[in-house]
């Protein structure tokens, strides 16, 4: 074949796939561009993970009707004007190529008014090309709808993920830049329903709680200022967990570079290298770190996503992150921590408030089935813990009989067991984590469409619990490690236990549903009625019961076992 120059149109969509990989990049570009512009509120919309529909405004500056359509030209941007100014980037764009690689693969309508201007504009673009221009009545500001997005290349569009592993990169971007601009005021929408809001305090801890939630938001300590702040070329703020509260991977350490999220191997490590001995093997902190530096000091024109970054002189910066975050275990890790933020009220929204009600009724639940767990039913003793007991025997394969001073115990062997796994693996959360084990070979699991949504929404907290799932597309599900308890179980039927468990509760409470996943998780484990146990089974089940806090009642709430008294059978008897 001769060589030939490239058609234009074929240029921009190669330029366009380096700027826009997935939805998400779209709302990456399009949020920029509002923080860019000076915007105190921005709200995102998408449909279907953002391959249908994705819509940013903003209350920003708004583009000049003179200059609307230049803005859609590739390498057209009002924010370097020199080769110089390349060199000390304060913006986050600068490359003037996210709105011409937006429209070259998708059908996009910008609504823009230049606050100084009486009206604004109206211009759509498919593939690149203008179709419609008007004058429009909005406010101040600019709203940029995307459409279709890919639907001129469709091999693009067919590497797209499912709907729900797509709006995951979407809420992952999102909440990037709520963290990091906590003066901002984001929303969030994903098919009508609104899933974030950060709530534009100023305050980082604000915003904490708004992402992952109460608990995590409280305890976080946040990042001494050193001494010398003022003089010093880094400055490092933020929070950072302490070291009893950690997680299973790096993936809540979020970095920023002059307010430009970043992904950084070394930077990431300087963090978790500072907590050296303190957390668990395995185990890392979750972080949320500013590094402000002269922009001079840093080279943000790495790569076209811009979120790779070169410091002039890296080893600084490492030192600097990492003494910052030391400084702060050492001088606030070690005392008590009864949060004085868990007593102040968090700043009211509707949605807010709403969230709480719903967290508190949970917690009410929660509290009268605890309530429910201490009160004594009839024929048990009203002690919680049991005393020492003597297996005499099995009865109907189901049932362990023993003996302890106070008379006969029946014990139903499946609850008994359930109770012990469930405070095993309480125990073991609370510690050193929940042991999990890595299958010998990944197993795709199919559940319903709605099983599988749920428990792909609930990755996270699954990890927590010692399971390895991934979204597979559709209904399917990678299912790579499990609890170790039920690690030779059946995935699918784990799965389905808990998908069964998540559907009782719903994401941003997370402490009621990770005890339903637990719950379910052990109940699967339990030995089961029907089963024949040798006289040492009986024995050990036993001793591990009279180890329990809660012996009484499996973790669903049902006896584990009656007590026969020695006066009742001397009554039943007449004697
Ligand atoms: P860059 O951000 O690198 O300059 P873009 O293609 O993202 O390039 O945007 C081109 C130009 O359009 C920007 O430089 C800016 O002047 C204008 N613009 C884009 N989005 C907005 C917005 N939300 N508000 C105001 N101006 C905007
Ligand atoms: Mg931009």
């Amino acid at each position: 074949m001769p060589i030939q120059i490239l058609p234009e149109e074929i240029v921009s969509q190669i330029a366009a796939g380096e700027v826009v990989e997935r939805p998400s990049s779209v709302v990456k570009e399009l949020v920029e561009n509002s923080i860019d512009a000076g915007a105190r509120e921005i709200r995102v919309e998408a449909r279907a993970g953002g391959k249908r529909y994705i819509r940013v405004s903003d209350d920003g500056c708004g583009i000049p009707a003179a200059e609307v359509e230049l803005a859609f030209r590739r390498h057209s941007t009002s924010k370097l004007t020199s080769a110089a100014d390349l060199a000390r980037i304060t913006t986050l764009g600068f490359r003037g190529e996210a709105l011409a690689s937006i429209a070259a693969v998708s059908r996009v309508t910008c609504e823009t008014r230049a606050a100084d201007e009486p009206t604004g504009t109206l211009l759509r673009l498919e593939a690149g090309q203008i179709v419609m221009r008007r004058e429009s009545g909005r406010p101040p500001g600019t709203s940029v709808t995307v459409e279709d997005l890919f639907f001129n290349m469709p091999a693009r569009r067919k590497f797209l993920r499912a709907d729900r592993t797509e709006q995951g990169h979407i809420d992952a971007w999102l909440t990037r830049y709520a963290l990091a601009y906590p003066e901002l005021r984001f929303t969030l929408i994903q098919d009508g329903k609104e899933v974030f809001r950060s709530p534009g305090s100023g305050r980082l801890r604000d915003v904490l709680i708004a992402v992952y939630g109460l608990e995590v938001g409280a305890a976080a300590l946040e990042i001494a200022p050193s001494a010398g702040a003022a003089e010093e070329e880094v400055m490092v703020y933020g929070f950072v967990s302490p070291p009893s509260l950690h997680r299973a991977n790096r993936g809540y350490i979020t970095i920023f570079v002059n307010g430009r999220w970043v992904q950084d191997t070394l930077l990431s490590y300087a963090i978790v290298q500072a907590y050296h001995t303190l957390l668990p093997a395995g185990r890392y902190p979750l972080a949320v770190v500013m590094v402000r530096l002269p922009p001079e000091e840093v080279d943000v024109n790495v790569h076209p996503a811009k979120s790779e970054v070169r410091f002039r002189d890296g080893d600084m910066v490492f030192r600097a992150v990492q003494k910052a975050v030391r400084r702060t275990l050492s001088e606030q890790a070690t005392q008590a921590l009864p949060s004085p933020y868990l007593a102040r009220p968090v700043p009211p929204s509707r949605e807010q408030d709403e969230a709480r009600e719903v967290r508190r009724e949970r917690l009410a639940a929660l509290s009268t089935e605890q309530m429910r767990l201490d009160l004594p039913s009839r024929g048990l003793e009203v002690r919680t813990r049991l005393p020492p007991l003597r297996v005499v025997g099995q009865v109907s394969a189901t049932y362990i009989v023993a003996e302890g001073e106070a008379g006969m115990y029946l014990i139903d062997q499946h609850a008994a067991h359930e109770r012990v796994l469930f405070e095993q693996l309480l125990a073991e959360k609370e510690g050193a984590g929940i042991a999990s084990q890595v299958l010998l070979e990944p197993r795709l699991v199919q559940l319903s469409p709605e099983a599988a949504s749920l428990v792909s929404r609930h990755t996270e907290l699954l990890e927590r619990l010692g399971f390895l799932v991934e979204p597979f597309g559709g209904a399917t599900l990678l299912v790579r490690a499990l609890p170790a308890i039920v690690a030779q179980v059946d995935p699918l039927q784990v799965m389905e236990d808990v998908a069964a468990a998540l559907s009782t509760g719903d994401a941003p409470i997370s402490l009621p549903i990770e005890d339903a996943v637990l719950r379910h998780v052990c109940k699967r484990a339990a030995i089961k009625a029907g089963q024949v146990l040798t006289h040492a089974e009986m024995e050990q089940l036993v001793r591990a019961l009279e180890q329990c806090a809660n012996p009484h009642t499996c973790p669903h709430g049902r006896p584990t076992m009656i007590l026969v008294s020695m006066e009742q059978v001397t009554r039943e008897f007449g004697r």
